[in-house]
């Protein structure tokens, strides 16, 4: 299970790969977290982003 950093204007978004139902970049349902400038989306199969790819 792994995250992926997506470029999307002028933000970072953190999505979960094959979750279990898609995520949008806006106003997806997961309620995705903002934290320093990004967007942490919530995985729906529960997994945890405790190992965010880095941001170079
Ligand atoms: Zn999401």
């Amino acid at each position: 299970m792994t995250w992926t950093v997506h470029e999307v204007y002028d933000s970072f978004q953190v999505v979960p790969d094959d979750d279990l139902k898609p995520h949008s970049f806006f106003h997806c349902e997961c309620h995705p977290r903002y934290v320093d400038g990004i967007f942490v989306h919530n995985a729906f199969d529960g997994r945890e982003a405790t190992e965010k790819p880095l941001l170079s």
